[in-house]
């Protein structure tokens, strides 16, 4: 007895000793745990296991919830681990993941009394379960005021003892850091993961540059825009990746002082590149620094814009003007200078010169009405597209009217007309067809100054592949032709081959841009087969008119 009595503080002490040695290393191995689900299954196991207990809980807040702002709220938990409880029955324990009262700080020691309704919640689970859960503790997880979550251990022998929940807040100290840790982990992937999204799916490029202009990211928009794969981009120099030319602004790859160029919050500069793949583009480059706990340059963050379309478009505005002004002075000083000559008071003009003059002013303002109703469609299009009034036409006999009235007007040039098989009829709209049929021929007698033969002529045929039955026509000169690099261009706004017959013909670019777009509001195809000095000829493809339009009349 007496042998016993004197073992006792001794066998505490040891008792103790192991407990500590158990809890620092079950605590070295929660904290250089950070896979969150894993953590949490070995902290709900060992919780269990340190003071034997059947089963356990374990759930934690969405967010962290700080309980110095709210002394007392509702808050919601979330299930996340289980030890020994059927995942099925998970929906019973409900009322023990919402709680009214935020528990108070852990060093209070953590038992029921913070939880204060805690057996009544539990007897909830008992009568949802139907079964009793005997002996329940519930452990709040708390880093720094702030409450992470909530284990619940559940043991059916004996109860838990003061020693008991002492042990097991200290241990639920030592997992809300490896809790608190994991979950920094996870928000620090989270955020690196979303940067990483928005940086790649960004619609303009981005590339981030280490201090010797090598290439650390490069985003898919970026890569496309150079003609590379983002794998093969990174690594290399950035003036490998981005050798702009024509640079105006400051040029990275030729700045000495790279700090001094980026020092004022930025770079920026405009330049053009060839692309390896064939074209031409222009981009806008910013430079962003990056500083290091905001003092040493340590990144450079390159946002490049391509500004192809709105150089095109600032290219077009002037081309736009000077055609514009051009084609309205000729008929503008043609009409002022005929209307002047003929109210001379001193001249007395014969019947046949007063004619002839009154002809050439009406011709003239026909053309300012022609080129003003051309503007007025261009501007019609971009706004809300053709409108088209829709009937069944007969495209061969409209074609023989055009040719009638324009033949006559041209005496060096023959019209052939070659319809083998009458044309089957069309829906569209006979007025912007006349107007396709105009601008062909008209160009057709334009662009073959020397005269010759224009062939017109049309086929039908037969669809394939899906495709609706269709009639062919063609308008075929022996002039000028295009050359095959123009071919591209030739039906975009404003565009005029450059050749010297085109500086001496009157014209604005808006013929062929005008054709193709009835041509598309009729659900048809235009098209064109040239050789310089070979002639050219167009081709217009119409859907053949069955029961239903291919355009719904307007
Ligand atoms: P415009 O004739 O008013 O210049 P279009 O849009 O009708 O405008 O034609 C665009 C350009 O295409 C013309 O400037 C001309 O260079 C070229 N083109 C059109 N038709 C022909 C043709 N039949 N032969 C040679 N070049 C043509």
């Amino acid at each position: 007895m007496a042998e016993f009595s004197m073992n006792v503080p001794a066998l505490v002490a040891t008792y103790q000793l192991r407990q500590r040695e158990f809890l620092l290393q079950i605590s070295r191995a929660m904290t250089s745990r950070l896979d969150l689900p894993s953590l949490l299954r070995l902290i709900l196991q060992n919780a269990a296991e340190i003071v034997g207990c059947r089963a356990g809980l374990i759930a934690l807040t969405r967010e962290h919830i700080d309980i110095g702002d709210m002394p007392s709220t509702v808050v919601h938990f979330e299930a996340r681990g289980v030890y020994n409880i059927d995942p099925a029955l998970l929906a019973s324990f409900a009322p023990l993941l919402t709680i009214d009262a935020v528990p108070v700080a852990a060093d209070d020691g953590g038992n029921d009394s913070h939880l204060p309704d805690l057996q009544e919640r539990v007897r909830q689970v008992e009568a949802e379960l139907g079964m009793t859960l005997g002996q329940v503790v519930g452990l709040p997880l708390l880093f720094e005021e702030q409450l992470l979550g909530i284990i619940y251990l559940f043991r059916s022998d004996y109860a838990f003892t003061q020693a008991d929940a002492q042990l097991l807040q200290g241990f639920a100290n030592q997992a809300a850091i490896a809790v608190r840790n994991a979950r920094l982990y996870q928000q620090v992937g989270r955020e690196r993961s979303r940067l990483a999204t928005i940086i790649d799916n960004s619609a303009d490029g981005i590339m981030i540059l280490d201090m010797d202009l090598t290439v650390l990211v490069i985003n898919q928009a970026m890569a496309a825009m150079v003609d590379v794969t983002p794998e093969s981009a990174i690594g290399l120099s950035y003036e490998m990746v981005l050798p702009l030319e024509k640079v105006e602004g400051d040029d990275l790859n030729a700045a000495t002082d790279l700090a001094g160029l980026l020092s004022d919050g930025g770079a920026r500069c405009e330049g053009e590149l060839q692309r390896p793949g064939g074209g031409r583009i222009a981009l806008a480059v910013t430079y962003t620094p990056l500083y290091n706990g905001g003092e040493r340059l340590v990144n450079i963050i390159v946002n490049v814009y391509d500004i192809t379309k709105f150089r095109e478009e600032e290219e077009m505005k002037s081309t736009f003007t000077s055609i514009i002004s051009h084609e309205l002075k000729t008929p503008v000083a043609l009409i002022k200078g005929y209307a002047q000559t003929l109210a001379r008071e001193d001249a007395d003009w014969d019947a046949e010169t007063a004619r002839q003059s009154l002809e050439i002013i009406e011709e003239e303002a026909d053309r300012l009405e022609a080129l003003i109703n051309n503007l007025l469609d261009v501007s019609r299009i971009q706004a809300s597209g053709l409108h088209l009034d829709v009937d069944l036409i007969d495209l061969q006999r409209l074609i023989e009217r055009v040719t009638e009235v324009m033949g006559a007007q041209s005496p060096l040039h023959t019209i052939e007309l070659d319809f083998p098989a009458p044309l089957p009829r069309v829906w569209g709209d006979a007025e912007r067809l006349r107007q396709v049929l105009t601008n062909l021929i008209g160009n057709a007698i334009k662009y073959s100054p020397e005269g010759g033969l224009i062939r017109i002529g049309g086929w039908s045929e037969t669809g394939s592949g899906g495709k609706r039955d269709r009639v062919v026509i063609y308008v075929a000169d022996e002039g000028i032709g295009i050359p095959a690099y123009e071919l591209p261009h030739i039906f975009e706004r404003f565009y005029r081959v450059d050749s010297s017959l085109r500086r001496s013909t009157a014209g604005t670019g808006l013929g062929l841009f005008l054709s193709k777009a009835i041509v598309d509001a009729h659900g048809g195809e235009i098209w064109v087969r040239s050789e310089s000095g070979a002639g050219a000829t167009f081709f217009v493809a119409l859907p053949i008119a069955d029961q239903t339009p291919a355009v719904s009349p307007l």
